[in-house]
């Protein structure tokens, strides 16, 4: 079987545009509304050639803190059990949220291998968040746009040593 590539993040990070660019076609809900992807989706994705199954998970859509272990943040710990590598995205035009912090903090207690992605980053809107992601201590974060394409051979390179 294909390895597994999961995308985790905050509500209206780009996960559902990433994934979609991936596959090639237009499978997950995008939508400006969080929330839209209900459920974990699954995708055969290229990139460059490398051949990999995608998940798109929508595990923190609900802000409510005490349901963060809820039904869906289980579905994400279900897939990072199979999964070889974790894409971490956050929006680098809003900069990091709480949320984003929290989630980290939870992927840091995971064994899974994680690349940070710093996704709506075309354009110079957004290069201070881009600074900010070094903060979460997760490594060089990867520049990428999910909408416009731009930073897929740095996620490629980046990706090719986990898979
Ligand atoms: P998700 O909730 O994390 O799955 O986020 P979506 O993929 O649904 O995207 C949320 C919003 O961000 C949508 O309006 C997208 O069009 C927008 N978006 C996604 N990727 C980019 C990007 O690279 N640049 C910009 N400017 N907007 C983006
Ligand atoms: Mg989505």
């Amino acid at each position: 079987p294909a390895p597994q590539v999961i995308i985790i993040g905050r509500p209206n990070v780009g996960k559902s545009t990433l994934f979609n660019r991936l596959v090639g076609k237009k499978l997950a809900l995008v939508d400006d509304q969080p929330g839209v992807t209900r459920d974990r989706r699954f995708g055969d994705a290229e990139l460059l050639g490398l051949k990999f199954q995608i998940v798109d998970t929508a595990g923190w859509e609900d802000e409510d803190a005490e349901s963060l272990p809820g039904r869906m943040r289980q579905q994400t710990e279900a897939a990072l059990e199979t999964a070889e590598v974790a894409l971490f995205v956050m929006d680098a035009r809003a900069g990091l949220t709480p949320l984003d912090e929290e989630i980290a903090r939870w992927l840091r207690g995971t064994k899974v291998p994680i690349i940070l992605l710093a996704n709506k980053a075309e354009g110079r809107a957004g290069e201070s968040g881009l600074l900010e992601a070094y903060s979460l201590g997760m490594g060089d974060p990867v520049a990428i746009s999910a909408e416009h394409g731009e930073g897929m051979g740095d996620l490629f390179e980046a990706l090719v040593p986990h898979l």
